[in-house]
């Protein structure tokens, strides 16, 4: 008999995998349904900083206070995925580092000391929480109160959530086409048709042909980063240092995870030479001692973007029982909490802050 669910996800990455958490939660009889397996795209090439302040250049309102409710949502996650599924979410505090070079760096940072919860440091105060910081920097904002966490283990603790809620996650299925026929969606996948009362596309950067095949003309934009990990039983790193756009995040195991590189347009998934050359550079200069640790691991993943570079995440404009959840572009890690619960919302017709869903919605709010 064809199969049949309430709600079916397309996407079994870090938000896909939320949304079916927070659905099955409240007892909705949902379906993941997964070319691959579970959370080894995007999100498993993250580094995992729940950085609510790093993006924080230009824009203060809907954003930020949405990114700061998702953030906060992992402190009561952390316990309760540990409980119910046995996965540990990695999490680890210690606050992050934004170094300025230059008075024009310091500028930048306006936006983020603006913040109550973030303090300037002067170069001694920096060193005194990182002796072996780059001996050219000015000072840098900290922002204590920012984590991270390993995020291919957030995804499968919610999967492994949502499943023993009650979710079904269908893991080596492709959707190769959804048409509605009367009041259903019919999807076609490799492996056979399955039925929904409602979708939800959490297909990250091949979220594409699901927008023409629902009438919409979005695209979304790869941009593909690399990470390196490095260890050393000498040095070790407290907190997450930033500058521009790159990092050093430590790990609870000592390791410490070098990214990103941004390269638009570009769908190849492997490591390049000139890559890994970038980030040793970037890593030299915010963190000498780096040189002398030894490179563990590369690996690369593809950040989907959209034209606004702002997640989609709210109802189809012409029908409610179409959803999307794509687009999280470099923060899909950070928001994974908060849209999922935004989409369960939607779905149970509970009330979501307008600004959000102003904010997230498909198109954007000039819609193209
Ligand atoms: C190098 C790097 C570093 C990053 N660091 C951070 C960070 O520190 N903090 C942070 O918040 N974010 C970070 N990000 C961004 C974050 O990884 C992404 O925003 C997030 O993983 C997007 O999740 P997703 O579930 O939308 O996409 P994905 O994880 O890519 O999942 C999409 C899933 O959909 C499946 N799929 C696609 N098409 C189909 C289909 N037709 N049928 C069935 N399944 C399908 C895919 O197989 C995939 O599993 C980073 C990204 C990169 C690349």
């Amino acid at each position: 008999m064809q199969k049949s669910y309430e709600v079916a996800v397309i996407g079994g990455g870090i938000i896909g995998s939320a949304i079916a958490y927070y659905l099955a939660k409240e007892q909705v009889d949902v379906a993941v349904l997964e070319e691959g397996q579970i959370g080894l795209k995007a999100t498993s090439a993250a580094a995992g900083m729940l950085g609510a302040h790093s993006e924080l250049e230009n824009e203060v309102k809907a954003f930020f206070s949405f990114a700061r409710y998702s953030q906060s949502l992992y402190s009561v996650l952390k316990e309760e995925l540990y409980e119910l599924s046995g996965i540990d979410l990695g999490f680890r505090k210690g606050g992050i580092l934004k170094l300025a070079f230059s008075k024009r760096d310091k500028e930048k940072l306006a936006m983020v000391l603006a913040q109550p919860t973030v303090t300037w440091l002067e170069p001694e105060e920096v060193r005194n929480l990182e002796q072996e910081v780059a001996p050219n920097i000015l000072g840098a904002a900290y922002i204590e109160e920012d984590i991270n966490v390993l995020p291919a283990r957030v995804c499968q603790a919610f999967a492994k959530g949502a499943q023993l809620y009650g979710a079904s996650i269908v893991e080596h299925t492709k959707v190769l086409r959804i048409k509605k026929q009367q009041d259903m969606f019919q999807i076609e996948t490799t492996k056979e048709l399955i039925k929904a009362k409602r979708i939800v596309i959490a297909s990250g950067v091949w979220s594409t042909p699901f927008f023409r095949q629902l009438g919409l003309q979005y695209e979304m934009i790869p941009v593909k980063g690399e990470c390196i990990a490095v260890e050393s039983a000498h040095f070790v790193l407290k907190h997450t240092i930033f500058h521009d756009k790159y990092y050093i995040v430590p790990r609870n195991n000592g390791e410490l995870v070098i990214g990103a590189t941004m390269q638009e347009n570009d769908w190849s998934e492997q490591v390049s030479l000139n890559g890994v050359e970038t980030l040793i550079q970037k890593a030299k200069a915010l963190f000498p001692a780096i040189g002398q640790m030894n490179i563990k691991a590369s690996w690369s993943g593809l950040r989907p973007q959209t034209f606004n570079q702002k997640p989609f995440i709210g109802y189809h404009p012409e029908d409610n029982a179409i959803l999307f959840a794509t687009g999280h572009y470099r923060n899909g890690v950070l928001l994974a909490p908060a849209t999922g619960e935004m989409i369960a919302s939607l779905i149970l017709r509970r009330d979501v802050k307008q600004e959000w869903v102003e904010e997230f919605q498909v198109g954007g709010l000039f819609r193209r």
